[in-house]
């Protein structure tokens, strides 16, 4: 088994809750019906989508965040297909671009930075007090 970190861990367990996908609207008009290219599954809109695909990996949204590169802002859902294959919508921004919004996000964002902290603390200590427990023997 491979050591993971507490920190990684907490950061990727973001497992999927009811309010994941609200509001989720294709980028594109004529993103669906949507096809499987390996076995021709149609999928008639994006709850369709949700409801019949499968995680990619169950501790994560499958929601990707494309970055400031593109140019409509966008969020990617990747899901996998019955068959196994790995599809992706782009959906539009889901982001409060409002003043408030940003306020909300930029607060969020010192919450984890915090919440990222306070676990690397705890782990240096833990690594420190090992240390000095070997020290001591
Ligand atoms: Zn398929």
């Amino acid at each position: 088994m491979t050591y993971e970190s507490p920190v990684l861990k907490s950061l990727k367990n973001t497992t999927p809750t009811e309010n994941t996908y609200k509001g989720l609207v294709p980028l594109k008009e004529n993103t669906f019906p949507k096809q499987c290219l390996s076995c021709h599954k149609q999928y008639t809109d994006l709850a369709n989508f949700i409801a019949n695909t499968e995680a990619v990996d169950k501790r994560a949204s499958g929601l990707f965040d494309p970055g400031p590169k593109v140019s409509i802002p966008s969020v990617h859902l990747y899901r996998n297909c019955a068959c196994g294959s790995t599809l992706m919508v782009i959906c539009k921004d889901r982001r409060d671009k409002s003043e408030p919004g940003r306020k909300k996000r930029y607060l969020m964002e010192s919450e984890l930075i915090t919440k990222i902290e306070s676990i690397l603390d705890l782990e240096i200590n833990k690594k420190v007090e090992k240390i000095t427990a070997q020290f001591r023997k």
